[in-house]
């Protein structure tokens, strides 16, 4: 049996069976480490490929940096703000949650704390406990008739929003993000101001991410703008409500009540004022703690980073170029010829990449990005003074470097396969590199420059224009001969008889810097470039 390749370490409690899957996995070698200090973590996350946990660990940029192996950041959950995925994302470190399996949940619990606030079951439950029969002061009220503001018409908010209906309740939703005819199919109606939402609520429940935008969303201003009756929910995020303005609003009597299950500050402090308030019911993270959500978030997200690891699968990645699963297998071929032709172009290029424009022919329109990606991956590699290009990372660094990059898709003209062509940018020079893909899996490079080609994108390539006159060829392959160096593809192209004429041979090993010299030194050369087209491929 050989050695695993990957190595995991699962932080925090993830459930078993999803540890189980990256565990029974032959090329994963899988170490449980419960939460535990930052400077303990930061020791050794140097010894792992990816790292897998729920919200308690914090991955700072620190841990990242200091991560040099890492490939993969998995979160058995939804929320990742535990995660700075704006470094990973520069570092080409994928970042992969679990945002379906704790849904209903979350959901289910929603309208469990609203109902146990209008029917008063906790101070009912307890007064039971201490023998007491409170039926008269303990009478509640309805759900139903009331109106549901849901803020994030997402996963949870949808869910919300059916269990909402079958309540009774009048539903509105406020989310710019979300499409009309969604608002429509989930019997949603829409509120496009989020102050309007406020003074149309009876219920405010919140089911945004906490980003720069909803940190503060609901704070003194918008408090005050429910009526003293409304009752506000937050099980997304902390933060996201104002803390300190929510007590006073309650204190005072603006608002009815609140249940929250989420802080700012977590675990919540021992002394803090939301805990002393009578018409507040808080829960501590609860959201998303039922066995059947653990399970499957934790199932959701071992299943993603194992295939992240083993297969570059990405499409779970939240910063990654959507790319996975069957359609990953679909397009290897293509993601690879764009790298070479990315590769390629670059080395081929004589001053620094200023723009990329890739056009890709073929029956796959979806695949036009990533292909993009994936050659610039190529031209990048070895060339950005960090860790490897991939496309987590591609566009991100490309940009960085203002690097111009786009991508169109055409739809093939012929039946003859795919086909990629790619204009690159450096200087005041532009450069076009095509390749094709024939039978689905062989791909060629078919154009450098104004020359038609037909080479295999592999191994190293030696890449030569020089004067279209008799014997060119005998004179570099005697060369080569001499040098021990074996020709394994050799194409000649030319424009027209006696012009310009460009080789692109394919050797098995590769030229030392003299070798390259004495083949310069030939004298119908007019240059010529050794690239490193590599085997191996990784999207
Ligand atoms: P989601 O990504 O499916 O939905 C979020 C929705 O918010 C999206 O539709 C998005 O368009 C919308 N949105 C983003 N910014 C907005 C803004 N400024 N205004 C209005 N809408 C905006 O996420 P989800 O899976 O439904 O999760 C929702 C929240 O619940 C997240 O914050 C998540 O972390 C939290 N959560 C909490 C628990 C818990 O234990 N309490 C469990 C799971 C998820």
């Amino acid at each position: 049996m050989t050695d695993p390749q990957y190595r995991v370490l699962v932080t925090d409690e993830v459930d078993a069976e999803g540890v189980a899957l990256l565990r029974n996995h032959p090329s994963i070698e899988v170490v449980e480490r419960p939460t535990r200090p930052i400077e303990e973590l930061l020791e050794e996350i140097d010894q792992y490929d990816a790292m897998i946990g729920r919200s308690a660990t914090r991955i700072s940029a620190d841990v990242l940096d200091q991560g040099t192996r890492l490939r993969v950041i998995g979160r058995a959950g939804v929320g990742v703000d535990n995660v700075d995925v704006e470094r990973a994302t520069e570092l080409g470190i994928a970042v992969i949650n679990a945002p379906g399996g704790n849904t209903v949940s979350v959901a289910e619990i929603v309208f469990g704390v609203l109902i146990s606030h209008l029917r008063h079951i906790p101070a009912a439950a307890s007064s039971m406990k201490a023998g007491e029969w409170r039926r008269l002061q303990l009478g509640g009220a309805e759900l139903r008739g009331r109106t549901i503001v849901i803020a994030g018409l997402g996963r949870i908010g949808s869910e919300i929003a059916r269990r909402g209906r079958v309540f009774g309740l009048k539903v509105l939703g406020y989310d710019p993000y979300v499409s009309d005819s969604r608002f429509e199919e989930l019997g949603v109606e829409r509120v496009v101001d989020f102050q309007t939402a406020l003074d149309l609520a009876d219920i405010l429940t919140l089911h945004v991410p906490l980003t720069s935008e909803t940190r503060g969303m609901v704070g003194a201003n918008e408090l005050a703008r429910l009526g003293p009756r409304a009752i506000v929910l937050n099980f997304a995020r902390g933060g996201i409500v104002d803390e300190a303005a929510l007590v006073e609003a309650l204190q005072q009597g603006r608002i009815a009540a609140a249940m929250v299950d989420v802080f700012a500050k977590e675990p919540l402090a021992k002394d803090h004022p939301l805990r002393n308030l009578p018409n507040v019911l808080l829960t501590p993270h609860l959201g998303a703690s039922t066995a059947e959500a653990q399970r499957n978030v934790a199932l959701e997200a071992c299943a993603a980073v194992r295939d992240a690891l083993v297969t570059g699968d990405l499409s779970a990645a939240m910063n990654a170029a959507g790319v996975g699963g069957a359609a990953l297998g679909e397009i290897r071929p293509l993601l690879q010829l764009a790298e070479r032709l990315g590769r390629l172009g670059r080395a081929l290029l004589p001053t620094g990449l200023s723009a990329m424009e890739l056009r890709y022919s073929g029956p796959r329109p979806t695949a036009a990005r990533p292909l993009l990606l994936s050659a610039l991956q190529g031209a990048m590699q070895n060339v950005v003074e960090r860790r490897a290009i991939n496309l987590v990372n591609a566009q991100h660094v490309a940009a960085e470097r203002g690097i111009e990059t786009a991508w169109t898709h055409v739809s093939p003209s012929h039946e003859l396969g795919e086909e990629i062509e790619l204009r690159i940018e450096g200087g005041a020079r532009s450069l076009r590199i095509g390749g094709a893909l024939l039978g689905e899996s062989h791909g060629r490079i078919t154009r450098i420059g104004a020359f038609r080609v037909d080479i295999a994108p592999r191994g190293t390539l030696l890449v030569m224009r020089n004067r279209d006159v008799p014997g060119v060829i005998g004179r570099v392959g005697t060369l080569l001969g001499e040098l021990g160096v074996n020709i394994a593809e050799y194409h000649q192209a030319r424009l027209q008889a006696g012009g310009e004429a460009l080789a692109a041979v394919q050797i098995d090993g590769s030229l030392a810097a003299e070798q390259m010299e004495m083949l310069c030194a030939l004298p119908e050369l007019l240059d010529a470039k050794q690239v490193e087209m590599g085997w191996d491929y990784r999207p």
